[in-house]
């Protein structure tokens, strides 16, 4: 099968031009249906991947695996494919590509044979320095299956002299910089990390005495396990016949976990860093209203993703929230216009505006973020068309200015529309009324513990170092096209 390159991807989704989340985990020890729960549990996380879905499961001696292209749905389709993966343990993975690209041979978990036997693994997140390390091993005569940032891990992992495996595993883990949270799968042993740095999530729940880790609790709830905790950042959870234990990698300079994801990413349903997203993303609408009234008659969200701030927006401001957005939720990420010319099919397919909410009203709408602005300069038409007054937009987080290099498909630079157009360009441009974005001081007022967070999208303060040709192309092209200079 061709590959489909990330430009591609982005042409077939024209409706949704969001960034993009990075994959989601779930594991699970201890329990005789391991493989039928982790496919609930990547049923709950498919917001966090739509591209690939995979689980390796464990019967102690074999591990065995059944990953491909596609919702979690449409891979596990034939009902017997679970009958095939027995066992206690079990891993799985919805992928979102943010490195390689995006073939089914990247499809995770990925299984090796090794020295010591059978190894699968899977990754939420993107390792800075992967292609150095990659580049050294190969120098060295490594060869690679697949093009995905995780797959060096597992080289690593294959490479190392220490005793068992938590220790290689740990030692590898060390030798990496950037943003991951890892599961492992051998016959005998589940691990779970989480970068010292921890930027993305992984929490700890238990069913009926079984261990069970997930990218967000809404897949502990799913297949009705206890949420216990978050793991912490670098921290390494060991679970085999002998329980649970962890160690810790050694302490990053700072916590920079990832305030996108409440901003957008993890369902409000969830507990993410220990915090339930739901709070957070509502106080974000209400901080919004404090910073950014608006004149107006009624507030509405763009559904879904935004829904829960425009409510604490609309609390706060004292306004009405109604429903005036409809969202064809049938309407997956492969959908392709068949009109060649420019048109505003693609939203009108996914979006419809209320009429009866819309007409004669000013409406503030509320966006979670602006990316390029197409999606939302259609959505505005759509909502001028159905006779709104006024169109007031206001977005519960701060212009995106910078790109992601820890796991978020953030776009290059040149397509985020703030890294080169003042706010009343972008709202020229989007044709609304007026236009606010949540301050960066506003967001981090809202979250627990603003020094933990990572915010380098909005102020480019990165917490690492990013090696000089790391996605090249996303600095370079910005370079080369003087993208700062292009008109909005
Ligand atoms: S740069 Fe932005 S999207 Fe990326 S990890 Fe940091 S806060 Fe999250």
């Amino acid at each position: 099968m061709r590959a489909v390159t990330r430009r591609e991807r982005r042409r077939a989704a024209p409706a949704d031009d969001r960034p993009r989340e990075c994959c989601g985990l779930f594991g699970i020890w201890g329990h005789p249906d391991a493989a039928r729960h982790t496919y609930f549990g990547l049923y709950a996380l498919q917001h966090r991947g739509q591209e690939a879905a995979g689980i390796a499961a464990s019967d102690g001696q074999l591990v065995r695996l059944h990953k491909g292209p596609g919702l979690v749905s449409q891979v596990f389709a034939d009902r017997t494919t679970l009958d095939r993966l027995p066992g206690a343990a079990a891993i799985g993975h919805n992928r979102y590509s943010t490195t390689g690209t995006s073939i089914a041979r990247n499809a995770q978990p990925i299984l090796i044979e090794y020295k010591r036997g059978q190894l699968a693994a899977a990754h939420n997140g993107n390792l800075v320095n992967s292609a150095d390390l990659r580049r050294a091993m190969e120098d060295e005569g490594s060869i690679f299956q697949t093009t995905s940032d995780s797959e060096v891990v597992l080289h690593l992992v294959a490479r190392s002299r220490a005793a068992g495996l938590p220790e290689a595993i740990a030692e590898s883990l060390e030798r990496v910089v950037g943003a991951y949270s890892f599961l492992f799968l051998s016959p005998e042993m589940l691990v779970a990390a989480r970068d010292p740095f921890g930027w993305r999530p992984l929490c700890l729940g238990r069913l009926e005495g079984a261990t069970v880790v997930a990218s967000e609790s809404c897949a502990l709830d799913i297949i009705g396990a206890e949420y216990v905790r978050s793991l912490d950042p670098g921290e390494v959870l060991i679970v085999d016949a002998d329980g649970e234990r962890s160690v810790h990698l050694p302490a990053a300079p700072r916590q920079a976990s990832c305030i996108f994801e409440f901003i957008y990413f993890a369902r409000p349903d969830s507990r993410i860093f220990g915090e339930k997203a739901d709070k957070i993303r509502r106080a974000f609408g209400r901080r919004l209203a404090e910073e950014a009234p608006a004149d107006s008659d009624i507030v509405i969200a763009v559904p879904d993703s935004a829904n829960t701030a425009a409510l604490g927006y609309a609390e706060a401001a004292g306004l009405r929230f109604e429903i005036g957005l409809i969202r064809n939720h049938y309407v997956g990420r492969t959908f392709i216009s068949p009109y060649q010319h420019e048109r505003d099919i693609d939203v009108r397919v996914k979006f419809n505006p209320v009429a009866g909410v819309l007409k004669g009203r000013r409406v503030v709408v509320v966006e979670d973020s602006i990316v390029r602005g197409t999606t939302l300069r259609k959505l505005i038409g759509l909502v001028r068309s159905a006779g709104a007054a006024e169109v007031h937009v206001r977005v519960s987080s701060p212009p995106i200015r910078c790109p992601c290099f820890y796991g978020i498909d953030m776009s290059t630079r040149e397509e985020l529309i703030a890294s080169r157009c003042e706010v009343e360009a972008i709202r020229a441009h989007i044709g609304a009324d007026s236009l606010r974005y949540l301050s960066v001081e506003g967001m981090l007022s809202v979250v627990p513990d603003p020094r933990a967070m990572c915010t380098a999208c909005f102020t480019g303060d990165y917490p690492t170092a990013v090696p000089e040709d790391f996605h090249k192309g996303q600095f370079d092209r910005s370079r080369r096209t003087g993208a700062e200079s292009k008109s909005c």
